[in-house]
């Protein structure tokens, strides 16, 4: 390959900083740089005195989570690339790439020069200077592109779900003449003083070469006009949804690094030390929480996927988000911001923080402001019968403890206080041994393990509910009651691994049984299963001539990112998938207490959710959860009058074993 030898006789090559102008014009631009950031400063000052008014957060970031975190969430554009194309994902990532090359020439052109202040020659000259030009010259359209793309997506066919103001068109605007303006200096620049490398710079030559001639005062003129613009981009980025561009790379410094699946605790201590439980004031929450809701840009991408939101309920994330920092700037309360309706409607099914760009963790705020409410005792009707039931028979169904043992009868099932030398525990849950359908899975699973030859054993009576409803409904106390009973029994029988079929006993017991005591390693069914047909002790299933579709339960596919232990168990044919899935999967509107709440029939999250599945022609959906067996099992009734199977993994799994 041969290089171009221009490039090796081209150390005359640069660029003029400055070109045309006197020492005035200089000072000027000098004098708007000070003025510009000093009023950014006294800006961002006055929204970081807000966001102190927070707790102060209880995790320590490093500067090396900073800088994992800025790597994987801003520059890899985690969050981004993982949506939606339909949300636009590609249109912002070419705006993000052009901005990041942009910043990146003009850092460099300020650096080279400045240098020399410090002794180091300007290096704005030469080969390096034409691959400069070449390289950004490109780049640069990315961003134009892009911002052309956003003005058609905002003023054309825009997604009802996005926030929308005059500064959101003021901004496109102003980028966009920003982006071109920087071409048109650079092609006023050749007309008015070429040399021969200006084809390194090939879209600027080639506007200019439509250009009339440009005189020095015409050249100057344009420059102030690029430069005015781009102090009004910096001084106007704190009032608009722009600021993200700030405010994200410090959300994702400082993210918790907490599992999504995760609640914070509430001690009795803060309970006594601040005469309340929960959030009442926006200042309740913590420092970081505060400075997420200044990051929201209003994309709408979390109320994109919200399933309460979706079937009409009063439930918008974005506005929550926008609301509670609306009553952090005029001092008012969550309640008096957010409607108790728009609270108790959330499923907690964590679409929204899995979506939200900006890392914001709704959950952690509805949850928050949930516990207040149950603390001022605003809880009525199925949930708080709920809690009532949790807390006298430690299980959410109300049924008395020695009624779990009940679907045992006849299958050999190992107990723990006749066997306590067990490897596995089996979590059966409160579902898995109360609710009819569940319990098919719960002896589907025992007879599984049996043949499997797994050393394992069941609480039975022992067992109570882990807490998890009472906890997302905002009863922390009865939820750490449970924890505390729960844990004494795992103490006793010294139990080190635990496997359920109930993705949100799962999810307490992966993420949030640590905070009281030792961690004990958890398993779904689907993920032991999946380990007994790889070493052949079970056989896989046969699918071949069926129409079954998989539903990934929101607490396994999105919150515990597993969504290839219940794929692995098919050994023949496949599974149907629905247009959601896995990370992205749809909710069927249990979780988060919503199971026991009344719900009218034309708003059941569940309901969309049965019409997806059956989109893809499927005449039986194979489930891993007993919530959404339960709500989809009501919901496909609703939306079909064909007969339409409903089973668990482990029950095909043990047709596929007994021959059944
Ligand atoms: S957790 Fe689910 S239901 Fe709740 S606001 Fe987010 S998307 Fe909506
Ligand atoms: S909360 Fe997140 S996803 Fe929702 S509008 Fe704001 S930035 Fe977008």
């Amino acid at each position: 390959m041969r290089l171009c030898p221009t490039l090796f006789l081209a150390e005359e090559a640069t660029r003029h900083e400055f070109m045309h102008q006197g020492p005035l014009a200089k000072a000027v631009f000098y004098l708007l740089v000070v003025l510009c950031t000093a009023y950014l400063a006294w800006v961002i000052g006055r929204s970081a005195r807000l966001w102190m008014k927070g707790q102060p957060i209880k995790w320590k970031p490093s500067p090396l989570d900073w800088i994992k975190n800025i790597l994987v969430y801003v520059l890899a554009q985690k969050k981004v690339r993982s949506s939606r194309p339909r949300s636009g994902a590609p249109m912002h990532l070419l705006i993000f790439y052009g901005f990041l090359a942009l910043f990146i020439a003009t850092s460099l052109l300020a650096i080279a020069t400045y240098s020399p202040l410090v002794g180091i020659p300007n290096f704005h000259h030469g080969t390096y200077y034409l691959a400069y030009e070449a390289t950004f010259d490109a780049l640069g359209l990315l961003f134009v592109v892009g911002i052309t793309w956003a003005m058609g997506r905002r003023w054309g066919f825009r997604l009802h779900q996005m926030a929308h103001d005059w500064r959101d068109s003021w901004n496109l605007v102003l980028l966009w003449i920003l982006g071109v303006s920087g071409y048109l200096l650079e092609a006023a620049r050749i007309r008015n003083n070429p040399t021969q490398y200006d084809g390194f710079s090939f879209v600027a030559k080639g506007l200019a070469s439509v250009l009339p001639p440009i005189t020095d005062a015409t050249y100057v003129a344009v420059w102030w006009f690029h430069v005015v613009l781009f102090f009004t981009f910096l001084a106007t980025l704190p009032h608009t949804r722009l600021k993200h561009i700030v405010l994200a790379i410090m959300t994702s410094a400082g993210r918790p690094e907490q599992p999504m699946g995760e609640l914070r605790p509430v001690t009795m201590a803060e309970v006594e030390e601040t005469e309340r439980v929960g959030v009442s004031l926006p200042e309740h929450y913590s420092r970081w929480h505060l400075m997420s809701l200044d990051a929201c840009m209003g994309c709408g991408r979390c109320t994109e996927v919200c399933p309460a939101n979706g079937v009409g309920k009063d439930l918008n994330p974005q506005k929550v988000v926008a609301d509670i920092h609306g009553a952090l700037r005029s001092g008012t309360t969550v309640a008096e911001a957010v409607s108790e309706e728009a609270l108790w409607a959330c499923t907690t099914c964590n679409a929204c923080v899995e979506a939200c760009p900006v890392l914001i963790r709704h959950v952690d705020l509805i949850v928050d402001a949930r516990r207040n409410l149950v603390g001022e005792g605003a809880l009525s009707g199925g949930p708080a019968v709920m809690l009532r039931q949790t807390q006298s028979t430690a299980n959410a169904w109300g049924q008395a403890a020695n009624t779990r043992e009940d679907w045992m009868a006849g299958l050999n099932v190992p107990l723990a206080r006749e066997n306590p030398e067990f490897d596995i525990l089996f979590w059966v849950g409160c579902a898995g041994a109360t609710d009819p359908g569940a319990v098919k899975t719960t002896k589907a699973m025992a007879q599984l393990l049996n043949k499997a030859g797994v050393k394992y054993a069941c609480l039975g009576q022992e067992e109570a509910c882990t807490g998890d409803p009472a906890r997302r409904t905002g009863d922390e106390f009865t939820f750490q009651d449970m924890v505390g009973r729960n844990q004494s029994v795992f103490e006793k029988y010294k139990v080190k691994k635990v496997v359920t079929a109930c993705p949100h006993c799962f999810n307490t017991f992966a993420n949030e049984y640590q905070q009281f005591g030792p961690r004990v390693e958890v398993m779904h069914h689907t993920q032991l299963l999946q380990r007994l047909v790889a070493d052949g002790k079970l056989n896989g299933i046969d699918l071949e001539g069926s129409k079954t579709v998989f539903h990934d339960p929101c607490y396994l596919g999105r919150v515990n990112d597993e969504s290839q232990a219940p794929r692995a168990l098919i050994r023949k044919g496949a599974l149907l998938e629905p247009a959601r899935r896995g990370k992205k999967t749809l909710c069927c509107g249990a979780g988060g207490g919503r199971m026991w709440m009344e719900e009218p029939p034309d708003q059941r999250p569940g309901n969309r959710r049965a019409e997806e599945l059956l989109a893809t022609g499927a005449d039986t959906v194979a489930i891993g959860c007993p919530f959404c067996r339960i709500m989809l099992d009501a919901s496909i009734k609703q939306v079909t009058d064909k007969e339409i199977d409903i089973v668990d993994m482990a029950e095909m799994l043990q047709r596929a074993n007994s021959g059944g």
